[in-house]
């Protein structure tokens, strides 16, 4: 996984096979006006967007990246192969580069900051401007040495599969098109605007020294992900959402989880790390 340079077309191969699974789905896109939209297309969205959504905010993001909170490691498994499902490539590659998002936030050497690039960049460009196959493995170390990260992270394409064909098998053409499918070009979008829109639009309550915003609409759909500004702020913290009135799934699955004894030393920040318009806070 070490960063090093490759020749042109060896390059080309490799971001094709790392990006091909997000073309797959978004090219079964042409097919939607053939196939027929229904209510239990529509149930079946809902629960595969909670099943592949809540693995990449609580599995990958708070959990592998952030250690926002303790699971055992066959329920930390299940999480994050949810997460795999939502063809965001591998584990240990998503958790890179987001911390390396955390540590250059909105500098140079920031991934996918639209602040030192553009909006493209920052919501999928960057997927292209550098190898998506390749990402530093000193920054995971901690992860890595977990034989069942390093197995999820080389065949990070089977939950996917594995999801799909389940939802062909409910459902049909139907199941597969707009149950997984489209539900997984929704939460990839969605992921990225976490990146691109929350790093450009919405209020930003604490001076941190990033451009992350908090943003209502993303708070929402994200999961709780879009209260951005509340996460820079407090990286490591489980919960994002800061104010009662600022709605975070992952964060109340995490509480539901904790309750059941599923994962447990859930941290949530300090009231002084939440009150607004303190002095900023060094990055995480
Ligand atoms: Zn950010
Ligand atoms: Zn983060």
């Amino acid at each position: 996984m070490t960063a090093h340079r490759v020749n042109a077309p060896r390059r080309f191969v490799r971001v094709a096979l790392a990006l091909g699974p997000m073309f797959a789905i978004h090219l079964a896109l042409f097919a939607i006006p053939f196939v027929e939209f229904t209510l239990w297309s529509a149930v079946l969205m809902l629960a595969v967007s909670r099943f592949i959504g809540l693995g990449v905010t609580a599995g990958f993001h708070r959990c592998l990246t952030h250690g926002a909170f303790k699971t055992s490691r066959w329920f930390r498994f299940l999480l994050v192969a949810a997460g795999c499902a939502a063809l965001q490539k591998g584990p240990l590659w998503w958790v890179a580069q987001h911390r390396l998002h955390h540590k250059h936030s909105d500098t140079d050497s920031d991934p996918h900051s639209p602040v030192t690039g553009n909006f493209f960049h920052a919501h999928f460009g960057w997927l292209f401007t550098t190898d998506p196959t390749l990402a530093d493995a000193r920054i995971v170390r901690d992860l890595a040495k977990y034989p069942e990260l390093v197995w999820l992270e080389r065949l990070w394409v089977i939950p996917g599969v594995l999801l799909a064909l389940a939802c062909y098998a409910l459902l049909g053409w139907t199941g597969l098109i707009y149950g997984y499918c489209l539900t997984a070009v929704l939460v990839l979008h969605v992921t990225f605007a976490v990146n691109s829109v929350a790093h450009v639009f919405g209020r930003r309550r604490f001076d941190t020294n990033d451009g992350s915003r908090n943003n209502a609409a993303l708070g929402i759909l994200a999961l709780g992900e879009g209260w951005h500004n509340n996460h820079h702020r407090a990286p490591h913290s489980a919960r994002h959402g800061f104010a009662w009135y600022e709605y975070d799934e992952t964060y109340l699955f995490i509480r539901v989880l904790s309750r059941f004894g599923v994962v447990w030393d859930v941290k949530v920040p300090p009231a002084e790390l939440t009150r607004p318009l303190a002095s900023p806070l060094s990055r995480g």
